[in-house]
């Protein structure tokens, strides 16, 4: 069989790489229509819940950022793939427990999800104790909702000025618009408080949506479902 043949491109170790390139491509398309640099914008591989074995073919393929939502789970899949490729950045973008802050810290290259005074005072308590400071963003409830993680609009500033006085290197803002509306207004909010706040980074736009985030500015997109597949 010929490895042009559609069905060995359907084997699963040939549809990520494929589903890989797709998703750059997009990027950078989205990033040219608005007079930006594709090597600006951070392509996050959402992996949470996936495999090694699903894993494996977009490292092989030349991807480096990971995103994962849980601390526990992640501690169970990414030493052994960090051993066959160290200069791989791992982002956690899920709710972090205090209690597991100096793990995060240890694991994790940038976290997403700092979103209250008690998470800030107890990350920057683990980045003295161990000594590395992985870039934080300050996840925002862009949409106002009810059961949506991070912080009001209304707190950020407070929330901002606590972590400068602790340290904590803040890297930018993070945000989930509400689901099954248009994201750009939400976008284009989250983009205007973060230059309001002089801050650069913008972790913004999932597989729905991460080209509107792109040419609304975002720094980080985490895309799961359009290069992995419907998790299960
Ligand atoms: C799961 C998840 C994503 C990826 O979502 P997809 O729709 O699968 O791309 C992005 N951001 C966060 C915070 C997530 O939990």
């Amino acid at each position: 069989m010929s490895p042009h043949d559609p069905a060995t491109r359907s084997t699963p170790d040939r549809l990520a790489p494929d589903r890989l390139a797709t998703v750059n491509e997009s990027i950078a398309r989205a990033a040219a229509l608005a007079k930006r640099k594709a090597a600006d914008v951070t392509l996050i591989a959402v992996s949470k819940t996936q495999e090694a074995a699903a894993i494996l073919p977009l490292l092989a393929a030349g991807q480096r950022d990971f995103g994962e939502n849980r601390v526990q789970e992640a501690q169970a899949k990414w030493p052994a793939l960090r051993e066959a490729y160290p200069d791989t950045v791992l982002h956690l973008i899920g709710q972090l427990q205090s209690n597991k802050a100096e793990e995060a810290v240890v694991l994790f290259d940038a976290i997403h999800s700092v979103d209250r005074s008690s998470l800030i005072v107890a990350l920057a308590r683990a980045m003295d104790k161990v000594g590395r400071r992985p870039p934080c963003f300050i996840q925002v409830n862009i949409g106002d909702e009810e059961q949506k993680g991070g912080c009001a609009i209304g707190d950020l500033a407070a929330l901002l000025s606590e972590a400068r006085t602790a340290s904590l290197p803040v890297a930018g803002l993070m945000a989930i618009p509400p689901a099954g509306v248009d994201a750009a207004p939400y976008f284009a909010l989250l983009a205007k408080i973060a230059r309001d706040h002089g801050l650069a980074g913008l972790s913004m736009g999932m597989s729905g949506d991460f080209e509107t985030a792109v040419t609304i500015g975002a720094t980080h997109v985490r895309v799961g479902t359009a290069l992995f597949g419907a998790r299960t």
